[in-house]
């Protein structure tokens, strides 16, 4: 790969002409380049932004909704050439970035439409022959700041519902996975007007310079916690609007009611997904005592059998972890678990039949409890922690002790156990037999520590949107209620 493919728009360079390396993790090596922009690159993008603002918000809505889907049109066209460049610089499966191409696509395609929908409504007036309408119009220049295990998709949540409400928006990729993004705005975004879209390449000051930027409205952020933290404190000095999707360590509960076979299978993809790179993981498994030792054996048996390899083949389950930086944390989590005492029972450590790659085994372990750190802390990696439980009253509780509230998962066919949970857990998403399955018309985001704001649905469009209250005389009147008071007259209105 060339980097002059990626770098086509002037306010992309960096001026001091410094650049951040790019690797693939299967072969590590170096496939790229990209700017590292500065504070004045950023101040660049947001002008460019500033500037054509009023008239991408007053464009017609057909003709919004058409340049919108247009985008969804040649993303599906350049899918299988996007989906190469998020797998050799995520090491992610082929199949899933594919994947990924179709849900931005669909993810386009829903807001091109509901962006000319609910633009407000109209509410009672006051006072008779008047109107009082509630617009919702756009902020004016979003930054979107994105992480890597999702490169596309966690961009389009953002970029898709910023623009048809009426923004412009300036993007800041993870400094891992920076290519795909800009690739897709080369292929899929070209007939878009000029300015409305940009991007700025580079690490956490870049972002931060994104961030504090007077003339960024609203920061949408996709990350970890502590990142999501400095990120609310620098907007806060401004107060900024924010809209924080962060980290979590979700849990699925297996009651003992259940086809072991199936939920055994279902939690070793949720837990083993791009190799557990994934902010609703499953992190914890909780699983009531009387079917423990089946289902354990069952989720064993299906690490085992995850094939390992160059994630552009297509018959590869799991790639290399996205960079030497993840593996090593994964490492680092199976020791500390080992050295808590909880029992290792496949995986924990780097698979030997591959010389290069950031390849780390799918882990499984049992005999879990809850004060060890992975049931406490994002693990993020390939390791799936099997804990024992009595009730469902104790899967609550353990699971609502907990700093995230992102999602959780249950398989039970006992709907009073389902909605019950469903009730009393605090998480922004609750599956009941369906792990880690979103819907572009609903929300999704966290409670707790796992962030602020919702992307998504109707939700996700008005974090772009602020309401204005137009309120409307029919005619040019005096009012009762001006000077001169007089209290013993009383009010007229
Ligand atoms: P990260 O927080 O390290 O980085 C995310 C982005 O923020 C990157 O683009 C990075 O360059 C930028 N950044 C870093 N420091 C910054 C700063 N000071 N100011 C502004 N920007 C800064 O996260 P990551 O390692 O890229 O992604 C993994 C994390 O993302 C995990 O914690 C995961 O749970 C979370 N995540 C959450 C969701 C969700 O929807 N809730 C989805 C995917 C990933």
């Amino acid at each position: 790969m060339n980097n002059k493919n990626y770098i086509n728009k002037s306010w992309q360079d960096a001026k001091d002409g410094s650049t951040l390396k790019v690797e693939n993790p299967f072969t590590e090596e170096i496939i790229a380049e990209v700017p590292n922009s500065s504070a004045s690159d950023v101040d660049h993008a947001v002008s460019v932004a500033k500037a054509v603002w009023k008239d991408w918000k007053m464009m017609g809505s057909l003709e919004m909704r058409d340049l919108l889907r247009e985008v969804a049109v040649k993303s599906r066209a350049h899918d299988r050439e996007i989906a190469s460049i998020i797998t050799a610089e995520s090491g992610k499966p082929l199949i899933e970035c594919l994947d990924e191409i179709e849900w931005i696509a669909s993810i386009f395609e829903y807001y091109s439409e509901i962006g000319r929908d609910q633009r407000g409504r109209v509410v009672a007036p006051v006072t008779p022959r008047s109107m009082s309408m509630v617009v919702k119009e756009a902020y004016g220049v979003v930054g979107c700041i994105v992480p890597w295990n999702y490169p596309l998709l966690l961009m389009a949540w953002k970029v898709a519902p910023a623009l048809s409400a009426g923004n412009t928006v300036v993007v800041k990729p993870s400094e891992i996975t920076p290519l795909s993004i800009l690739h897709w705005m080369d292929v899929a975004c070209d007939h878009l007007p000029e300015g409305i879209l940009n991007i700025i390449t580079g690490a956490g000051e870049t972002g931060a310079a994104l961030v504090e930027h007077p003339d960024t409205r609203v920061i949408a952020f996709t990350g970890s916690v502590e990142t999501g933290k400095k990120i609310a404190l620098m907007a806060a000095k401004q107060l900024k609007k924010t809209s924080l999707e962060l980290g979590g360590n979700d849990p699925i509960i297996i009651c003992d009611d259940v086809d072991i076979e199936i939920a055994a299978k279902g939690t070793a993809w949720g837990g083993l997904l791009n190799a557990g790179q994934v902010c609703t993981s499953l992190e914890r498994v909780f699983v009531m005592e009387s079917v423990a030792d089946a289902f354990t054996e069952a989720v064993v048996e299906e690490a085992r059998q995850v094939r390992l390899g160059d994630p552009m083949n297509g018959q590869t389950d799991m790639g290399p972890m996205a960079s030497e930086m993840q593996l090593e944390k994964a490492e680092s989590k199976v020791n500390t678990a080992k050295d808590e005492g909880a029992r290792l029972l496949c995986g924990g450590g780097r698979p030997e039949q591959f010389e290069k790659g950031y390849f780390y085994s799918p882990t499984v372990f049992d005999q879990v409890t809850s004060e060890m750190e992975m049931m406490n802390v994002e693990t993020f990696g390939p390791i799936i922690p099997i804990q024992k439980i009595k009730t469902l009253e104790e899967a609550i509780e353990l699971t609502n002790n907990s700093q995230y509230g992102l999602g959780c998962n249950i398989y039970t066919n006992d709907m009073e156990k389902a909605l019950t949970a469903a009730d009393d857990i605090k998480a922004g998403s609750f599956w009941i037999n369906d792990p880690l399955t979103d819907n572009e018309a609903a929300p999704f985001g966290g409670m707790k520590m796992s962030g602020g704001g919702r992307e998504l649905g109707i939700e996700g469009l008005d974090e772009f949107r602020e309401p204005k209250h137009i309120l409307i005389d029919y005619q040019i009147r005096k009012k009762d209620y001006w000077f001169p008071y007089d209290l013993d007259e009383g009010r007229k209105t």
